[in-house]
């Protein structure tokens, strides 16, 4: 049995907003090994560039959907349709996060009660309210993975709220594969190194964290989206299958450091 059999699986990408996105590597990975990619996007402006680069995919099995996980009607309407459209699905890929700049850019001790509740309902709780959403659709199983940073889990310089959120988020990852455990659905996430996205605009020491990475990592260099996207393929397929509530990272192994 091929256990990374991916061909003819509807998997939701859900955070590409440029081809830098991590996402994208994921997504285009996905489509090399046959998968059916629904690709969900926040922003007009994604939706353009998600369409632009699968110009260049049009025989392949793809649909572009908005989703604004900040909104509950929003991700009920795009899981509606993809249950209309796609009927099962297999797998998501939670790739989304978002805090405002000036949470990361001041003292952590001065974030607003308003921006520490964006940073944790966009990064944090959204992936409940996906997991929710696509549940029913997920009738024959599947697999959740969402995206987290070594900064959920030891303070790191600038990374502040977000590092916050990453820490709830990794929190509700395990609630949740305990949840959903019986009805054959793992829930995972994968902690990627630094990668130079549009995201990581926003993370003020971003330069400095990728040479020390190049400097001090056991692997002596920094990860990219093709490293993240090949386990992420194995997070997603039955190649992980004894796997649930885990925190994989592909950091060059940045993280065992002290
Ligand atoms: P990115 O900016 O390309 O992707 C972030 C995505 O989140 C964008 O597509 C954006 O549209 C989406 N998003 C934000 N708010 C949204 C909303 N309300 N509704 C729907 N989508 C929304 O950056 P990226 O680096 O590819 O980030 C993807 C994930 O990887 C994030 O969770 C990020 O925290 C995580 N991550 C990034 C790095 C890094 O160094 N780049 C490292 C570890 C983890």
């Amino acid at each position: 049995m091929d256990l990374l059999q991916m061909k003819d699986k509807n998997i939701v990408v859900m955070g590409v907003a440029n081809e830098r996105s991590i996402a994208w590597g994921i997504a285009k990975k996905l489509l090399e090994v046959g998968a059916n990619v629904i690709f969900t996007y926040r922003k007009e402006r994604s939706k353009g560039k998600i369409e632009k680069v699968l110009e260049n995919y049009q025989d392949y099995n793809t649909a572009v959907i908005e989703c604004d996980v900040n909104s509950d009607e929003s991700i009920a309407r795009a899981f509606s349709q993809i249950g209309e459209q796609f009927g099962v699905i297999h797998g998501i890929v939670h790739s989304v996060a978002f805090a405002h700049a000036e949470d990361l850019k001041n003292r952590f001790v001065e974030t607003t009660r308003e921006g520490y509740a964006f940073a944790q309902d966009t990064s944090a709780y959204s992936l409940v309210a996906v997991a929710n959403a696509a549940r029913p659709f997920m009738t024959e199983g599947g697999s959740i993975v969402t995206m987290s940073y070594l900064g959920g889990q030891r303070v790191l310089d600038g990374y502040n709220v977000m590092g916050v959120a990453k820490a709830a988020l990794e929190a509700a990852m395990r609630y949740l594969a305990a949840d959903l455990g019986a009805d054959g659905i793992r829930v995972n996430a994968i902690s990627a190194g630094a990668i130079r996205t549009l995201a990581a605009k926003g993370v003020p020491s971003f330069n400095t964290i990728l040479h020390k990475i190049e400097e001090t990592s056991p692997l002596k260099r920094n990860t990219n989206q093709e490293e993240v996207a090949d386990m992420m393929l194995v997070m997603l397929s039955a190649l992980s299958r004894g796997v649930t509530g885990e925190t994989i990272f592909v950091d060059s192994g940045y993280h065992i450091l002290g």
